[in-house]
């Protein structure tokens, strides 16, 4: 097995070097070992946050444009050796879920109002997933694009009122030892900015971490230590801005090459389970940036590459593949006579080459309309009418109204002007009630088929690792929501 283990991860170097070769999807061996009733020694359980069906869609053609393939989500979708669910990711208080309450959901068995992590209104805490684990020998990973305190990790190993104290989140990995933590978020571990001052980094090596800043000090880590790898102030560069500035591409590693790294070490373990986030899908949907998009969903796709690589090679690997909800959805529209103008349109996204994120640093200095389409122009390949621009600038400044309220966001507005460009629209900037695809590989996989609630993933995961334990779980809120001292104490995102 260690000889395979091996070719796999030479194979995977590979895979990093060229980005396009991946083994074949093919039956194998692992047939056998997903036989029903089989049981997992390992567990990756992977979010393409924010991923609506339209984001998916979008992610395979622009994947087509760039990749001269579609997503290996589709690919895996067509293997015999998937099983397909869609699951109803609802939270406590409402229909439409944010990321700590999907992510509790599947890391406590239990709803929660939005914002909080695995605690219940009445403040009963719920003991994480990771916390059970860990009493199970199991190591436990935490790979993300986004800070590695936000929400999506976090609602796998931390309790918190609220989502935001990421501060107390980073001291509650600490506590339950996590073996790998690798993303963004370095100033909530920083002691000249925590409100307490503590010196994580110090206590982390203390722990037995290594404590890494930069890619290739991942590459040169030891395996048989525990990892905090934090490569950025706040959530890691968008692809689309990593790829064009060369420094960044030193310092920031893609979530690819984290999540290979993460395989490379945890391969030696006999259990572990790792969750692999793509987590600025997401911002892209909430920006309605879909040039940030999809690359976002590419270098998802990438990573998706390496853990089903390693399934193909480890078959005693449980691969799950989901996302928490929709943002903002965005389909690209018929435009055009015969909708003849909708691909050319939407090829448009190879020319741009900055993230809204990246535009709005200069946006404030470009007030004019001479100056909002030289931005434009030159960081997307736009070429604004300046009837357009100016309507824009009308808008920047709330000059003129919305018929739709949650349509009054800048980046929203900006994302309907590019439209004109790239074909995209969107349905606000905020999340949607979406019931998710979930895809299933490997032992255990036969628990995920079907039309699922969020709260059946954590029972399913600790059946798998033979643990006997449930938390509680509270009657839904009434639609509405939670009571206004709910929603303060809980300090609730809208
Ligand atoms: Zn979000």
């Amino acid at each position: 097995m260690l000889t395979s283990r091996r070719s796999f991860f030479r194979r995977a170097g590979l895979v990093a070097a060229s980005a396009v070769s991946v083994p074949a999807i093919v039956r194998s061996e692992q047939s056998a070992a997903a036989a029903p009733g089989a049981r997992p020694r390992h567990i990756i359980h992977m979010v393409a946050d924010g991923m609506s069906s339209g984001m998916l869609t979008l992610g395979d053609l622009f994947s087509r444009l760039t990749r001269q393939h579609g997503l290996r989500w589709f690919e895996l979708t067509n293997s015999p050796d998937t099983r397909i669910a869609f699951v109803n990711m609802r939270s406590l208080n409402s229909l439409v879920t944010d990321s700590a309450a999907a992510s509790s959901s599947w890391g406590s068995g239990s709803r929660v109002v939005n914002g909080v992590l695995n605690r219940l209104p009445d403040g009963r805490k719920l003991r994480p997933l990771y916390a059970l684990f860990a009493e199970a020998g199991w190591q436990r990973g935490l790979v993300t694009t986004t800070e590695i305190t936000h929400a999506t990790p976090a609602g796998f190993a931390a309790c918190t009122s609220s989502r935001e104290s990421a501060e107390v989140i980073a001291s509650q990995y600490l506590e339950r030892k996590v073996d790998i933590l690798l993303g963004g978020g370095q100033k909530f571990f920083d002691p000249a900015k925590r409100k307490d001052k503590r010196n994580l980094p110090a206590e982390f090596r203390a722990a037995g971490y290594t404590v890494m800043e930069r890619a290739s000090e991942l590459d040169a880590a030891a395996n048989d230590r525990r990892w905090l790898g934090i490569f950025y102030p706040s959530h890691l560069p968008f692809m689309l801005d990593w790829q064009a500035d060369a420094r960044l591409r030193k310092r920031v590693p893609s979530l690819a090459a984290m999540t290979r790294r993460a395989l490379t070490k945890l391969q030696h373990a006999d259990h572990f389970i790792l969750q692999v986030e793509g987590g600025r899908v997401d911002h892209a949907g909430h920006a309605n940036d879909i040039a940030a998009g999809v690359r976002e969903m590419v270098a998802f796709d990438e990573a998706l590459e390496i853990c089903l690589g390693f399934q193909r090679q480890v078959p005693e690997t449980l691969l799950i593949i989901t996302t928490d909800h929709g943002t903002a959805n965005p389909g690209l529209n018929g435009t055009g006579a015969a909708y003849g103008q909708s691909s050319p349109l939407f090829a448009h996204t190879l020319k741009v080459t900055r993230s809204f994120e990246s535009l709005a640093t200069d946006l404030p200095k470009a007030g004019t309309v001479a100056g909002l389409q030289a931005l434009l122009l030159s960081g997307t390949g736009y070429q604004v009418p300046a009837a357009k621009a100016e309507l824009f600038l009308a808008r920047l400044q709330k000059k003129s109204p919305v018929l739709y309220d949650s349509m009054n966001l800048p980046a929203v507005q900006l994302g309907q002007l590019m439209a004109n460009h790239l074909g995209v629209g969107f349905t606000s900037g905020a999340h949607t009630a979406d019931f998710v695809p979930l895809l299933a590989v490997g032992p255990g996989s036969e628990k995920f088929r079907g039309f699922i609630q969020n709260t059946d993933v954590f029972p399913h995961y600790l059946a798998l690792a033979g643990i006997d334990f449930r938390n509680p779980q509270v009657p839904l809120l009434a639609e509405g929501g939670p009571t206004a001292e709910e929603a303060e104490r809980f300090r609730l995102l809208v």
